[in-house]
């Protein structure tokens, strides 16, 4: 008993020696108890004699170990900075506070002046079929106007990227009746070549009025003032004749050029005007494929969102919305 007494004094006094925090000392602690509790089993079958003598080094272990215990406490008590495992002196690292990203920023402000105007936000899934990408938007398999619209195959010939945010138009249409006015902001995807105006994956923000005597006038008027509220009043909004399978008439929708305030400059060509838009009356064969009668009335437009914050920051390139680099995204 005495060796074993003298092996445990031992092993402790070297635990001790080179502990440097309050926890460790604690767990050193509870394991000395556990260590003292298991000795005084031990004494159960030890002869009278024998008893007597291991009790007290046993005592006399533990009353020299709680001594040691209690300054070593009080030690770590007294100078709190040297011995806990974590300095609340050191100054905390740098916190870089990050951004909204324009796209996101100019989007929103979209949906919320949509949103004060009445109109409520379809959201619809960026993987589509060809049924509702391009067949019921009046781009049967063999339409010209798919080729302007090429997109990306998970499995050919079906499933694909939704070319534009036009296919919200549908399953909201198969789902609800008129009269309705709606706005659906999303990704889409083109296999577009990358220049300062183009990439295969941007933003659309579309919109759908559907409902008796709506018309053209009320469509220049939603656009015009939507985009007045973002730009400010003194933007001047233009429609020209344009195509697109899915509207009759349809409309290419430019804005007088934020750079040079529709004076002529690079980014618009000399010409004062940016396109941003298309737009349109709903062709009567969409109407016709979602069950609505042909002779329903409504608009459509769809908002290129990369042109907008582009030009809402003046930013020249579009690939830049995507390029992550930091620099330019601090100075907006
Ligand atoms: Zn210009």
């Amino acid at each position: 008993m005495k060796n074993h007494i003298s092996e445990i004094k031992e092993d402790f006094s070297g635990k001790l020696e080179t502990v440097t925090a309050t926890e460790g000392l604690q767990i050193i602690e509870s394991s000395f108890k556990k260590t003292v509790k298991e000795l005084f089993g031990e004494m159960k079958n030890m002869a009278p004699d024998e008893k007597k003598e291991a009790g007290q080094l046993i005592n006399d272990l533990k009353n020299d170990f709680e001594a040691r215990f209690k300054a070593i406490k009080e030690k770590f008590l007294n100078s709190p900075s040297v011995t806990s495992e974590m300095d609340l002196s050191i100054a905390s690292p740098e916190f870089v506070r990050g951004k909204i990203h324009p796209l996101i920023k100019v989007g929103k402000m979209m949906e919320d002046v949509y949103k004060e105007m009445g109109f409520s936000i379809a959201y619809g899934p960026e993987i589509e079929n060809d049924k509702h990408n391009y067949e019921m938007l009046n781009m049967p398999y063999y339409h010209p106007a798919r080729d302007m619209q090429d997109t990306f195959y998970l499995e050919y010939p079906n499933v694909l990227l939704r070319s534009h945010t036009s296919c919200v138009q549908v399953r909201y249409m198969l789902e609800n009746k008129p009269p309705f006015m709606i706005i659906s902001p999303g990704v889409v995807y083109r296999v577009d070549e990358i220049d300062p105006q183009h990439t295969p994956c941007f933003y659309q923000i579309e919109g759908l009025v559907v409902g008796e005597g709506i018309n053209l006038a009320n469509l220049k008027w939603a656009m015009t003032e939507s985009a007045q509220r973002i730009f400010g009043e003194s933007l001047k909004v233009r429609f020209s004749p344009c195509y697109y399978p899915y509207t009759e008439p349809s409309a290419a929708v430019d804005m007088s050029c934020i750079m040079c305030g529709g004076k002529g400059c690079r980014t618009c060509k000399g010409t004062g005007w940016m396109r941003v838009a298309g737009a349109g009356m709903v062709h009567p064969n969409v109407f016709e494929g979602v069950g609505y009668s042909r002779d329903t009335v409504g608009f459509a437009f769809g908002w290129g969102l990369n042109r907008l914050p582009m030009l809402y920051f003046k930013i020249a390139e579009m690939r830049k919305l995507f390029e992550n680099e930091l620099s330019l995204w601090e100075q907006l």
